[in-house]
This record gives structure tokens, sequence and C-alpha cells, in this order.
């Protein structure tokens, strides 16, 4: 695995694979081929739900003189797949071919790779607790045992653009951007929280009112962190605020949550994947909520086995759920689904704490079988706007 600094990025949504993504791919490109001019060819879901999710704005704003051309193929080697090309008084003089790989990370075509190398010598995630196991470590400790002591000033800056992006989505009114018109929701459901009395009632009208406050942001072109994606971004900071405003953890031990959700993100998209055009929305979401659910759980001070198992059930509880969203937006049924998966974190949290010596799956079990069954999806499924709730609100 490479380090977590990656994982974490704080940066502009709504997409870290068709926005972030691209937008790397351009500088990288411009910067090998400064040029007068530039075509940007997208394919498969970086064309298919590129305009609602901003590609274009992206690569205009990035590149000078840019042509954006949305190409109905598909390219084999990869469902975010970025063609780009170089002109000089109209002759072209380079391309270069881009793959979006989630979570902002890019590849590009003949290269292993165009990001940094691991640093984590472990294969699995049995690996890992046994080494934890042996030296006396806790999974944050593990964390800062390979990432060195920055580590903790890189989480806490993390954790203060979490809470920046809570509080001001809690602030904002009016409408989205985009042709679905929706309305904001956090800041109506932060003040039903106030209001409410029961406590059950009153965690869920808390952490709903967190996770939009953040998708709302991100949807609109806002500052977030990949948790591990722009349009899974709200599920962590979530359960992060309520973990440090209703129930008094402080700053500290949020930072130590914050490299324990890492590692577990960070494995999954090692392994496997956090691209929704690659597996659907259960490598983006099913992976934010095992992160979110490894952090309140090592918060509640479960030991490494349920922490694992705290995750496991938040993964798996999220196998084959579809990525379709509606006319291209991060909006629908993304935010709603970070809410969710929220509550759903906190949940699994507390689950593990009564069954983890009973169970028979491990996460890397869990892994591998979410990675196969998002292969196994239907292309439709993988970020194309064209199947699920998307294909039936078109439909109406
Ligand atoms: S449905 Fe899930 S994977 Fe797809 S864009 Fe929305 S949050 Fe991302």
């Amino acid at each position: 695995m490479k380090t977590i600094k990656e994982l974490y990025k704080i940066g502009k949504g709504p997409s870290s694979s068709h926005t972030m993504g691209p937008e790397k791919a351009c500088r990288d490109f411009q910067q090998r081929h400064p040029a007068d001019a530039y075509r940007a060819v997208l394919h498969g879901s970086l064309s298919m739900t590129g305009r609602g999710h901003l590609t274009d704005r992206i690569i205009k704003e990035t590149l000078v003189n840019v042509e954006v051309v949305f190409s109905d193929a598909f390219a084999e080697e990869h469902p975010n797949t970025l063609d780009l090309f170089a002109f000089d008084n109209d002759r072209e003089i380079a391309s270069d071919r881009y793959f979006s790989i989630g979570g902002g990370d890019i590849l590009r075509a003949g290269e292993a790779s165009v990001e940094s190398q691991p640093i984590y010598p472990h294969r699995t995630f049995e690996e890992i607790v046994e080494y934890c196991r042996d030296e006396g470590l806790d999974y944050a400790g593990y964390i800062r045992r390979h990432e060195g002591p920055s580590i903790d000033e890189f989480l806490q800056t993390v954790f203060e653009a979490m809470e920046t992006a809570v509080d001001e989505g809690l602030h904002k009114q009016g409408e989205l951007p985009g042709a679905l018109a929706l309305k904001r929701k956090a800041r109506s459901l932060h003040e039903r929280a106030r209001r409410e009395t029961d406590p059950s009632d009153k965690r869920i009208a808390i952490l709903g009112a967190y996770a939009f406050a953040v998708g709302e942001e991100n949807a609109s072109g806002g500052t977030i962190v990949t948790a591990p994606t722009c349009g899974a971004s709200g599920v962590l900071p979530a359960v992060l605020l309520y973990a440090r405003r209703h129930q008094g953890y402080s700053v500290g031990k949020l930072v130590d949550a914050l490299a324990v959700a890492g590692l577990f993100g960070n494995f999954i998209k090692t392994h496997a994947s956090i691209s929704g055009a690659e597996a659907g929305c259960q490598a983006e979401v099913g992976s934010a909520c095992a992160m979110a659910a490894a952090a309140h759980a090592h918060l509640r001070g479960h030991d490494l086995s349920a922490i694992e198992y705290a995750a496991e059930v938040a993964l798996e509880h999220h196998l084959g759920l579809t990525c379709d969203p509606v006319m291209g937006y991060v909006q629908i049924p993304c935010i709603e689904r970070n809410a969710a998966a929220a509550l759903r974190a906190v949940d699994a949290s507390r689950l593990a704490a009564h069954l983890s010596d009973f169970r028979k799956i491990t996460f890397d079990y869990v892994v591998e079988t979410m990675y196969e069954t998002g292969r196994d999806l239907p292309a439709h499924y993988r970020e194309t706007g064209m199947g699920g709730l998307a294909k039936r609100y078109k439909l109406k």
C-alpha cells in the first residue's frame, strides 16, 4: 500500500474520478507537452456522466484552448479513460491516454504508475493483524510506524477540512446546481435534530445532517476530503463530527480514528477498487462505511479483531450496491446514501462489540468479494447513469 496521504485528498467536488482525476491528468499532460491548443476525448463513464459530474468544466479550467469531446466508445483498459492531444500551429505534436482510477488518482497508459511507490510491506489484512499483535500495536500505531511522525499533522489538517465542510454545508440554503433543482436539506435536518427529544431520532437526524452537509458541499463544487472519494465524502466526517460534538471524543482521538479509517480505505483501494465506475457504489459508499465503522469501533475501544469485524460488516452489507446517479449528478442517490451509510457505520461498530468472537468472514474475504462482485456488475450499473434509478427517472 502507498501512503494514506494519497487517500485523503482535500479538493473540490463533485467527483474524485470525474473531476479530480481528469484535472490531474490534464496538468500532467500540459507539463509534459506545453502547446497552443489541446483536445480531450472522454470515454466510457467519463463520457456518459461527465456533464453531470462537471468533467468538461474542470478540463476547460485546467487547459487553455481545449476542445472536449464526449465519445460513444468504451475503452477496454478502464471505464474512466481520457485521451489528450496537444497541437502547435494546428499540427498534433503529442498524445497520451490516461485512466482515472478512483479517489483522484490517475495512471498514464503504458506506465506502471505516475503516483508514489508503496510504503507498507504487508499484502493481506491477516498479515497486518498478525504484525500488530506481534509488535503490540493498534491500527493507528501501525499507520504511524510506516508513515512517520508527520502523519499526525497531516491528519489534523484533514480533520479540520472535514469539520469546515460540515459547518459550511450546515449553513447554506437554496438549491444545488443542476437540472434536478434539488433543495439543500442539511440545515433543516440539523434544526430538526436540535428540537428532537428522542435520543435515537436525534442521533439519526444529527448523523444525517452532517452527511448531507458534506454531500451538498461536494455536489456544489465545494471543498471536501476524499474519504475515500468525493461521492462518498460525507460518511466519515458525519461519524467523526458526531463523535466529537455529541460523544465527547477529543481531536487527538479523532486523529487516531482517521488513521484507522485510512488503513481500511487504503487497503480496499490497493487490493480492490474505490471507483464507482469500476466496481459500483459498493466500492465508494461501501468503502466509506467500512472506514467510518472502523474509526468508530476504534473510538469505542474495540480490539483489533472487533475493529476489523466492524469494517467487514459495514462493507459486506453494501455488496452489490450499484452506481446509478440520476442525470449524472452526484446528488441522487448519492447524498442520502452517505447519510444512510453513516448510520450503518455506527451500528456496525456496536454490533461488532457483541459478535466478533463468532465471526467467520475476514476483511480480506469481503474486499476480494466486493471487487469480484463489482467486475461482475453489468456496465450500466457502474457510473454510466444508464441503469437503476437513473434509468427509471429518465423514463418518467
Ligand atoms: S451512486 Fe455512489 S458511486 Fe455512484 S456517483 Fe453516487 S456516490 Fe458515487
